[in-house]
């Protein structure tokens, strides 16, 4: 286990490896651009633990040690300590170059560096880094407290030892591996989010509404939450610039995001996270939007 780890990108997941690191024992050092992200980050930590102290997973005197051990701040300095840094900021390659730019020169040089991206190459991250050999994607599922799987994914360079490096991090979490090789989307998103971009198709022509195509899905076929709903739940620009990698990678037109998604994401409509997406979340039960 990693004894003091970095997590750039604040949002809904950096902040929850932040918090299940935390929880294992970490310092945890959180860098966002914003100062917003990381105030509503921390609040949504606590909230998310003394959820989990209600029913009775952790036992609710280790909140306040857990909270802690978790420092937040806008400057990369901090991160000259950490024995491993995450990036888990917005998923645009070109922010994850910049961060992953900016990280290497504050960290120290025997650190391990991994990205949670859910499609980008990590051969093509880790070759912008001065530590190739020490790069490895680390994929967390959201909600991270409470998904059990970890796919971890070698680029080309990545050494056995810091597979292994992040394997135990994983495992220390609690969390089950899954190993995938370095191809768009990996296995979940490369299997998920055809599903969903489907899902939004058959909304688009009209094949069914937002309530349907749900219902349809659970009670049909036992998923515990619609695609819509999930897609609301992932972030309708992630969504996007997930299928937007499956799409240019993989150069196969089926992965080409449907229109109706791209508006949406153009209306700021993103889901749980702006309040609004395939559902408005203004009130207790959600309402489709259209
Ligand atoms: P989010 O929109 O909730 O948060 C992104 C955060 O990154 C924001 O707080 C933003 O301020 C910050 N950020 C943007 N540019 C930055 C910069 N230059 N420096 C520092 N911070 C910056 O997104 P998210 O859902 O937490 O996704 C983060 C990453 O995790 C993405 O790569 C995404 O693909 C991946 N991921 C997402 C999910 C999911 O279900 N949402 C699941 C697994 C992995």
């Amino acid at each position: 286990m990693f004894k003091t780890i970095g997590v750039i990108g604040a949002g809904q997941m950096g902040h929850g490896i932040a918090h299940v690191s935390a929880l294992a024992g970490a310092k945890v050092r959180l860098l966002d651009i914003s100062q917003d992200a990381l105030s509503i980050a921390l609040e949504k930590i606590k909230e998310s633990m003394d959820k989990q102290a209600r029913r009775g997973l952790i036992d609710a005197a280790e909140i306040a040690p857990a909270l802690a051990l978790i420092q937040t701040g806008t400057d990369y300095g901090m991160l000259s300590d950490c024995e491993m840094v995450i990036e888990s900021a917005t998923e645009n390659e070109e922010v994850k170059r910049d961060i992953l730019k900016s990280a290497t020169a504050a960290m120290s040089d025997q650190a391990y560096l991994a990205t949670n991206t859910s499609s980008i190459s990590i051969t093509r991250l880790a070759a912008i880094t001065d530590r190739p050999d020490r790069f490895c994607g680390c994929h967390f599922m959201n909600p991270v407290p409470s998904v059990p799987l970890v796919e971890l994914v070698r680029g080309l360079a990545t050494k056995d030892e810091t597979f292994e490096k992040f394997k135990s991090y994983a495992e220390a979490l609690g969390k089950t591996v899954a190993v995938s090789e370095d191809f768009p989307g990996f296995i979940v998103n490369r299997i998920l989010l055809p599903m969903i971009n489907e899902a939004i198709y058959t909304l688009y022509e009209g094949v069914g509404s937002v309530t349907a195509i749900d219902t349809a899905m659970k009670l049909g076929t036992r998923h515990p939450l619609g695609p819509l709903e999930l897609a609301d739940f992932i972030g309708l620009d992630t969504c996007f610039a997930i299928l937007s990698v499956l799409h240019a990678d993989l150069a196969d037109a089926k992965y080409r995001p449907c229109p109706l998604l791209v508006k949406y994401v153009e209306a700021g409509w993103l889901g749980v996270k702006t309040g609004r997406g395939f559902y408005d979340y203004a009130e207790d039960i959600p309402r489709p939007t259209r």
